[in-house]
């Protein structure tokens, strides 16, 4: 019997659609679509490829509102959110469309004067992506856009909570014109689908964002097939605000960084280190900013923060603030809830904390809410020891005014992407991706192309 499960809206806990379960027989058959059609699609000439991919980004485009809305609807955020996520997933359609007549080889001198030596750029064959809740249309175009460009067949697996956004997308790239096996999408649960991915040997490439755990495990269970694999995964952002900075620039940066998508971004401000001698005056200015966030459904013209996604999401950050108020931090503001386990909604009110330290569970594991713990540091050194301190790299910021210190800290943070008087430096034509334990590989930029690609030596002896 067909079985389905049901995506709910987090801000109302409203039953938006019923969504069939794909059958493990469901799952193999698409791969098996996809390995096939592999042949055909990495043979369509590149400008071709190209040209589809537009179409896809122009039909995107063109349904901009309807996108916006239903990630609203399914994800919690903003509606200005959830359109700005429209454009930012567009931009990598476009950026890829345009990378695909741009993937190059080269020639190297021979040591024979015979000989003829050259290196071609081939696409890697079936690439299955899974992706999280967090930004539903974005994470997914951030893969599959490069993977059609290189000439590769494409299956993605979203997030239960969040699938309807990729089955859209997914119908208008087949609108377009990319053909059915080339972009598929099954739905269902990670483990079990995430496995069949693994397993087949019809598959070249995992791509993963989400948590670290899973990514972990997704990587052992590539290693029996020796799948290549990209990994996105958690974050534990560090912000540090030097006594140069400007002070109204720190907190207006900090602001947009921390609370988009109720913090539950991988690159959210997660460790807000304040030099101390400003530290009490930047804390006054950003308490008196957080004061003025509103918190409600994304759908509400003026709210800025939307609902926590889930119940489990909702207690670890609940668990997080316990143990720091049980250990000493104080609360400046927030720490007020709205939930219904009954219907299914959670909000936080945007809360932060002060007089912390890293005994406490807030420092270490990621906060995936709208909590801003605030700690002091006397040298920038002690800084850049607690920003390095946990075992993520995916993103840090820093506010000075001084050159030098700038790029003693641009230098000496082990993150992958650094943000220096930046609060939102994403972007497709950036390379984004982590060191440490938040992952392998980067996407976006000339870089996010490369994954998808084999590198071929061809000596010819004339
Ligand atoms: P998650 O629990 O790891 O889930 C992500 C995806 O993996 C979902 O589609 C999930 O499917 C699937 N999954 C779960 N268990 C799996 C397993 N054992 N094998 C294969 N797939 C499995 O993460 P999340 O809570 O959705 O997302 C938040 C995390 O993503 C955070 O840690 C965040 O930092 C990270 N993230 C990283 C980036 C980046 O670019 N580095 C960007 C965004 C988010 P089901 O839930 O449907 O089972």
């Amino acid at each position: 019997m067909m079985s389905t499960f049901t995506v709910n809206n987090p801000a109302t806990g409203e039953e938006l659609q019923e969504v069939i379960v794909s059958s493990n027989e469901e799952v193999l058959a698409a791969l098996k679509a996809g390995h096939t059609a592999f042949k055909t699609w990495s043979k369509v000439n590149a400008h071709k490829r190209s040209a589809l991919l537009s179409k896809w980004a122009d039909l995107v485009r063109a349904h901009r509102e309807e996108i916006g809305e239903l990630i609203t609807r399914e994800n919690g955020k903003p509606l200005a959110e959830g359109l700005g996520e429209v454009d930012y997933a567009v931009s990598y359609i476009d950026w890829y469309a345009e990378e695909a007549k741009r993937i190059y080889g080269r020639t190297i001198p021979g040591h024979q004067e015979s000989k003829r030596l050259t290196v071609i750029k081939q696409p890697i064959g079936q690439v299955a992506a899974i992706t999280p809740w967090n930004f539903p249309a974005a994470m997914m175009t951030r893969k599959a856009a490069p993977a059609l460009a290189a000439g590769c067949t494409f299956i993605v697996k979203p997030a239960e909570e969040t699938p309807l956004t990729t089955i859209r997308l997914i119908e208008l790239a087949h609108e377009a014109g990319i053909p059915k096996d080339v972009v598929q999408c099954v739905n269902g649960d990670g483990p079990r689908i995430g496995k069949l991915f693994t397993d087949s040997p019809y598959v070249r490439k995992i791509t993963f964002t989400g948590s670290t755990p899973v990514g972990k495990e997704l990587l052992r269970n590539c290693a029996d097939t020796l799948k290549h694999a990209t990994m996105e995964l958690g974050g534990h952002a560090p912000l540090i605000v030097a006594e140069d900075a400007d002070l109204d620039l720190a907190v207006q940066q900090t602001i947009n960084a921390k609370f988009r998508n109720a913090g539950q971004t991988c690159v959210c401000p997660n460790r807000l280190l304040v030099q101390d001698s400003v530290v009490d005056k930047f804390t006054e200015k950003f308490v008196e900013a957080v004061k003025h966030l509103k918190v409600g459904n994304g759908l509400d013209q003026d709210v800025t923060v939307g609902p926590i996604i889930n119940k489990k999401g909702f207690d670890k950050i609940v668990n997080q603030l316990e143990d720091a108020v049980s250990k000493g931090a104080d609360i400046a503001c927030g720490n007020e809830y709205d939930y219904n386990d009954e219907k299914g909604y959670y909000f936080i009110q945007p809360t932060v904390v002060v007089d912390v330290n890293d005994t406490m569970k807030i420092m270490q594991e990621e906060t995936f809410g709208p909590v801003a713990p605030i700690t002091r540091f006397h040298t920038l050194e002690e800084a850049v020891e607690i920003a390095n301190g946990t075992p993520y790299g995916l993103a840090a910021y820093f506010f000075t005014e001084s050159y030098k210190t700038g790029v003693y800290l641009s230098e000496n943070l082990e993150f992958g992407i650094v943000g220096w008087n930046d609060g939102a430096p994403s972007g497709a034509h950036i390379p984004f991706g982590g060191m440490k334990e938040s992952g392998i590989g980067r996407e976006g930029g000339l870089e996010g192309i490369e994954p998808y690609l084999e590198t071929k030596y061809i000596s010819t002896n004339i």
